[in-house]
């Protein structure tokens, strides 16, 4: 094996060793890593994406696994059902103040708050190299994105001027206003913004 292949299987060797170590570490809380990643996820996600169908293909897994998953985190405590207005039998799922607890002594929050402590251009480097592997897995898989709705193609800073809506900023693709901290959140829907 050359040297510059040797550097890069080095990379994948140390994202699974540090992705093991931080799953081990899950388990003390007494959730196991999916149900630490739907709360993580529904923690993140906008009003539009806290659904279990969403979830399932955020969680690249079966229908199954999340009914579960969302019924063992209700039974403790951790989250909670509301119908979705207007939408038949479509669910909401939201976060309970014990989730949101739980969260903040998060394994992978320790980690965030360290890579937080990187120097910036370790930090820059580390965050652009993984995005870019993220986004070659994802495309391969041809999975959802589950981007940041400001990065969206459909995101627009403004809202058209024929419609009215109190929010600074605009879903093109579900034509609705959203707030800033809509914009920071991620989707469901989210499409990469079009290379010009
Ligand atoms: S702009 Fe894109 S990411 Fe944001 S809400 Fe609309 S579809 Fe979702």
């Amino acid at each position: 094996m050359g040297e510059t292949e040797n550097k890069h299987t080095n990379i994948a060797v140390l994202i699974e060793r540090l992705s093991r170590i931080m799953r081990a570490s899950e388990h003390e809380a007494g959730l196991n890593p999916v149900q630490w990643q739907a709360l993580r996820y529904l923690e993140r996600c906008n009003q539009f994406s806290n659904s279990p169908t969403a979830l399932r293909l955020y969680l690249v897994t079966t229908k199954g696994t999340v009914s579960q998953t969302v019924k063992t985190l209700e039974q403790k405590g951790l989250l909670t059902k509301q119908p979705r207005p207007g939408q038949g039998r479509s669910v909401m799922l939201f976060l309970t103040k014990k989730a949101k607890d739980l969260l903040r002594v998060d394994p992978w929050y320790r980690l965030a708050k360290q890579a937080h402590d990187l120097d910036n251009a370790t930090g820059e480097a580390l965050s652009a190299g993984l995005s870019e592997l993220l986004k070659a897995e994802i495309s391969s898989g041809d999975l959802k994105t589950f981007g940041v709705c400001n990065t969206c193609q459909y995101f627009n800073n403004k809202p058209p001027e024929d419609f009215t809506t109190d929010e600074k900023h605009w879903c093109g693709l579900l034509k609705t206003g959203l707030n800033t901290d809509e914009s920071r959140r991620i989707c469901a829907e989210h499409e990469n913004a079009r290379q010009a």
